[in-house]
């Protein structure tokens, strides 16, 4: 018997289940680049359905416990005194999604002695110190895919959210007013705009390719750079350095995952760089800039506007400078926990689970640490470095 430990955010503060808006969601069988959609043996919920909060359970409970499995369910994360913290000791597997990360820091991982699986119920595994879970053997697993392309939707719609001037212009109407002035002194077209995307990932060649009906001049930078072929189809241009894509873009989409090759690339220097009034959307994590930088930038003017939905810590504490400074269009961290989504990573979970209970490999597409090394996806898109804590797991902002 295995006892496996999911940390999910608080339910709606209205009760669950929630009125649901829509009564299905579509069917999808393949990811673009033609890979499967999770396959599990079986799924005990009904997609469309609320799964990433504590009651929703990823749909686990009655499949771990028909197999003898203990599933503990949590949103209390924080501290010695959290559920986390008191049942991690004696855990098997630990699930927690990146929108309310159980940070698995290398102190945690070490006291964790039964800890042999830590899933990421979506995508981005840098709350884990991925250095401590090799040295401890632990497995990391995240559902490639899974919320790619809902975060590559809602990159390009807070582009145009920024660029258009939208949430101003709707507060003013919420608000009782008509100021055509006020709403359009901030209001430009995309057409015609430099736009980078910083890493040309699933989700970074999704934005690449939602955006180009919009007649911009794309670039990206890429630590592989993408064929030929894929460029010309994309109509994007390859430029080697983040430095290259700054000093040229009206708006940068970082897509990048967290890592040390990654962590604060937006600092004051690199954003001095950028043109005066660009637009930077950062969906991937908030550790990618230097928080106090982006603040300055958007109090100087220098930078006409910020959007994300990643921040540092999760949740992000009451005064959180993002909350207040200026031109920003910032959400919690959503993008990638559609209700759409939910049932592609909670399929892919139980995924997860079957394989790893049943001893069959994972999809190496899942992987991103094993048998003490990065494996799979991991070894493309992270770096780990013997002493050096995963940013994203530790406390330094
Ligand atoms: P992916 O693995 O397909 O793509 C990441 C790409 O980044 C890889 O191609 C890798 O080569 C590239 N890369 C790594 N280091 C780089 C560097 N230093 N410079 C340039 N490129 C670099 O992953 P994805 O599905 O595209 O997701 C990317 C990231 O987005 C995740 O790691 C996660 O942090 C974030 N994400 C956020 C949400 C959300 O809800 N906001 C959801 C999913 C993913």
């Amino acid at each position: 018997m295995a006892k496996v430990l999911a940390v999910l955010y608080p339910d709606p503060v209205n009760g669950y289940p929630p009125k649901y808006a829509r009564d299905s969601i579509p069917k999808i069988t393949h990811y673009p680049d033609g890979s499967t959609v999770p396959d599990p043996e079986g799924i005990d919920f009904t997609p469309g359905e609320l799964l990433g909060s504590v009651s929703g359970e990823l749909g686990l409970r009655k499949y771990l416990e028909s197999h003898g499995h203990q599933l503990v369910v949590t949103s209390d994360k924080e501290g010695p005194n959290s559920v986390f913290e008191k049942e991690l000791p004696t855990a098997d597997v630990v699930i927690s999604q990146p929108f309310w990360p159980a940070y698995l820091t290398a102190d945690l991982i070490a006291k964790a002695k039964n800890l042999k699986l830590a899933i990421t119920a979506g995508i981005g595994s840098d709350h884990v110190d991925l250095n401590a879970a090799n040295e401890h053997n632990i497995t990391v697993a995240e559902v490639t895919y899974s919320n790619s392309i809902s975060v590559a939707e809602s990159d390009v719609m807070q582009v145009l959210a920024l660029v258009r001037n939208f949430i101003p212009a709707h507060e003013i109407v919420t608000e009782g007013g008509w100021n055509i002035a006020d709403a359009a002194s901030r209001s430009y077209d995309l057409e015609g705009m430099t736009v980078g995307v910083v890493a040309a990932g699933r989700i970074g060649r999704a934005v690449l390719e939602r955006l180009k009906p919009f007649d911009v001049k794309l670039i990206y930078t890429q630590r592989h750079q993408l064929p030929e072929d894929v460029e010309k189809q994309l109509g994007a241009t390859f430029v080697p350095d983040v430095k290259d894509l700054a000093k040229v873009v009206d708006v940068a989409v970082l897509c990048a995952p967290l890592h040390a090759q990654t962590y604060h690339m937006f600092d004051d220097d690199l954003i001095a760089t950028m043109k005066r009034g660009a637009y930077i959307v950062n969906d991937s994590r908030g550790k990618l800039v230097d928080r106090d930088a982006i603040v300055r930038a958007l109090k100087s003017g220098h930078l006409a506007g910020y959007s994300g939905d990643v921040w540092y810590p999760q949740p992000a504490p009451a005064d959180h400078p993002w909350r207040t400074m200026p031109n920003q269009a910032m959400i919690p961290h959503m993008s990638g926990t559609s209700l759409s989504a939910q049932a592609r990573y909670a399929a892919g979970t139980r995924e997860i689970l079957e394989d790893f209970f049943e001893n069959k490999p994972i999809r190496p597409a899942y992987l991103i640490a094993k048998g003490g090394q990065l494996a799979g996806v991991g070894a493309k898109s992270y770096t780990v470095k013997k002493g050096e804590e995963t940013p994203g797991s530790g406390e330094k902002e």
